[in-house]
């Protein structure tokens, strides 16, 4: 058994913000089942929020209204306030660490329109943000010395808590199989995204969500689940993600006809419109027949008239995604995109210092902390706005290590039974190794993804969901006979996306059940058997819980509202 006075899973910049703020002071490890700067907050690309006093007339206010609206009135607004009024401290820390944002020619950091923001409030640093922010971060974390301590490509497979306290984790080492204990006063899950259950995402391989799914099954409820952002600019049949920085730098969105159709639906805002509008508007263009040839079946994204210059300066990684996917060369043609899954606003339930709930009550588990995507805060609440999320992992992150240290001083050790988690992780593992199973791996997941795009998509039904729910019961019995063919122990990657699958399987389940539940269109979840808002019965978090026999329960929880009473959302 390994122990650690804190450890945190997920080396993104949620994990390793809070490390920066713990390491030094108390016995910290990372753990991270890719190595640490490949964690996907290093696919980020179009920025991080704040409103900085390089704008005028931006302030803390205006970015807090427009993350509540934004969230359609779903947020939780005490949360938000910390968000926004934590954003230009956290930029200029950033900074300070060595962050190279882009800069204005009065040397300023520059500062690019975003949708549904009102004022330009996205730092950047071209269209790589995330690598910038996430590199930096892991730099300063190593130049702290040997202090840290990194388990690079380790992978939890199990989440201990018992009477309410959390104990540690039980993890694989990838690279031999071995399983071992880690026994700590305080674990932290920075455990990212799992849009990987869709066909259509932009989310890297890793993002299946392991954490929020150990967590789960070791009691803890989720939040929200049914909230899937949709992002409006996939790269068309791959998913791969074109940034909101293409439209922020004055992209366009065209139909088959050519026309600039979000005329139509967000005349103020046009393309900077939030994302779920977008992509709604985008899906109805192409239900309609007005998708841009030979399938009608995508819309494009035009940055022809930005230029040469421009596209190679401000959104180089844009161009040459573009190019080497598809062949389409965007100084010279518009680029097919369609909507793409692409964040989760739901998770695993926490305070403002993201210590985890343990109901709707407002009980905790002591020792156990989230921060990030695969944390609801909730700050997003039913749609995010693009550049809040890289904010919220360093705002959060933050947070949690503060509180993390506080907490785990003034924590005893508590016993954690090694040899009975060990023995059920085994069992779980050679469940599926060792069975005469027989079905695909790959056929399942790819019938899984299918499915979640096909009918829990952009646009949503009672009808298609229940036939999704009844194909996500009949792939989890499939599942039951899954057939593992690498016996081995080394680097046995087919049976992490067997353990990954599950997960999927698993947290699709809730996100079917949230969204039929919820007889409402809000934020990213959008029904068009009930297409408006109902605040009178539905301005409220769904909290989904693991019951004994595997099936779940849905419980609710109010919204925080503190200074903005819900409204029409209209721009
Ligand atoms: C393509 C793309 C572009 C984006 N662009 C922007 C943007 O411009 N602005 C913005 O604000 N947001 C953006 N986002 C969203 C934002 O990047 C993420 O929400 C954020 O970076 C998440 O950070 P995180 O630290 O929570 O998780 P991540 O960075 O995803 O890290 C998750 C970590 O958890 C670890 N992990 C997971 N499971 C296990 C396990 N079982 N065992 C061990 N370790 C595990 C992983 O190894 C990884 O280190 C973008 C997202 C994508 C996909």
């Amino acid at each position: 058994m390994l122990s650690h006075d804190v450890l945190i899973v997920g080396s993104g910049l949620a994990g390793l913000r809070a490390a920066y703020e713990v390491v030094g002071h108390l016995d910290v490890a990372v753990m991270t089942k890719v190595y640490p700067s490949r964690s996907h907050s290093g696919a980020a690309q179009g920025g991080v929020a704040a409103a900085l006093a390089n704008v005028d007339g931006d302030s803390i206010e205006a970015h807090t209204y427009d993350t509540v609206k934004g969230a359609d009135f779903l947020g939780d607004q005490d949360s938000i306030e910390i968000l926004c009024g934590d954003a230009p401290r956290t930029i200029i820390e950033m900074e300070h660490l060595g962050c190279a944002f882009s800069r204005t020619s009065e040397n300023k950091i520059a500062q690019r329109a975003f949708g549904g923001h009102s004022f330009n409030r996205a730092c950047y640093s071209a269209d790589r943000t995330g690598h910038a922010l996430l590199h930096t971060l892991f730099e300063q974390s190593m130049k702290l010395g040997g202090s840290l301590q990194v388990y690079s490509e380790w992978y939890v497979v199990r989440l201990v808590i018992e009477d309410g306290i959390c104990r540690g984790v039980v993890a694989m080492d990838i690279k031999t199989g071995r399983l071992e204990t880690f026994h700590a006063k305080t674990v932290m899950f920075g455990t990212g995204g799992y849009g990987r259950a869709f066909k259509i995402t932009s989310n890297a391989y890793a993002n299946t969500g392991d954490g929020i799914v150990a967590a789960y099954r070791a009691g803890v409820p989720l939040q929200d689940m049914e909230f899937v952002q949709y992002h409006p600019t996939g790269l068309y049949q791959h998913g791969i993600l074109l940034s909101e920085a293409a439209r922020g730098e004055g992209g366009y969105l065209l139909n088959g006809d050519e026309e600039r159709f979000m005329q139509k639906y967000a005349p103020s805002k046009m393309e900077l419109g939030p994302r779920d509008i977008v992509s709604r508007s985008e899906q109805t263009e192409i239900n309609e027949g007005r998708g841009a040839w030979p399938k009608k079946d995508y819309v494009l994204l035009d940055l022809r008239h930005l230029g040469k210059d421009k596209i190679m300066e401000k959104l180089p990684q844009i161009y040459h995604l573009a190019k080497d996917f598809i062949g389409v060369d965007a100084i010279t043609d518009p680029v097919p995109i369609q909507p793409t899954a692409h964040y989760s606003m739901g998770g695993i339930p926490t305070d403002n210092d993201c210590q985890v709930y343990l109901d709707e009550n407002g009980a905790r588990i002591t020792g156990f902390f989230a921060a990030g995507e695969c944390a609801c805060v909730s700050v997003h609440g039913a749609n995010r706005l693009g550049t809040n999320s890289l904010l919220e992992a360093l705002v959060f992150g933050r947070r949690a290590g503060k509180k993390m240290l506080e907490a785990t001083r003034e924590t005893d050790w508590s016993p954690l039974n090694e040899k009975a988690e060990l023995a059920a992780a085994r069992l779980e593992i050679d469940e599926l190794v060792h069975t005469k199973a027989t079905e695909s791996l790959a056929d399942i997941r790819e019938e899984l993804k299918t499915t979640m795009t096909n009918q829990v998509g952009v646009y949503r039904n009672g009808d298609d969901m229940e036939s999704a729910a009844e194909k996500i019961t009949e792939l989890q019995d499939r599942f039951t006979r899954v057939k593992v063919s690498d016996k081995g122990k080394n680097f046995n990657t087919n049976l992490i996306e067997t353990l990954e699958l599950s997960h999927m399987l698993e947290y699709s389940e809730l996100i079917v059940a949230g969204a039929l539940a919820r007889k409402e269109s809000r934020g990213a979840h959008s029904r068009t058997d009930y297409p408006k808002r109902d605040d009178e019965n539905w301005m409220r978090h769904t909290m989904a819980f693991r019951q004994e026999d595997g099936g779940y329960e849905l419980r609710y929880k109010p919204v925080k509202i503190t200074r903005y009473q819900p409204e029409e959302r209209k721009y």
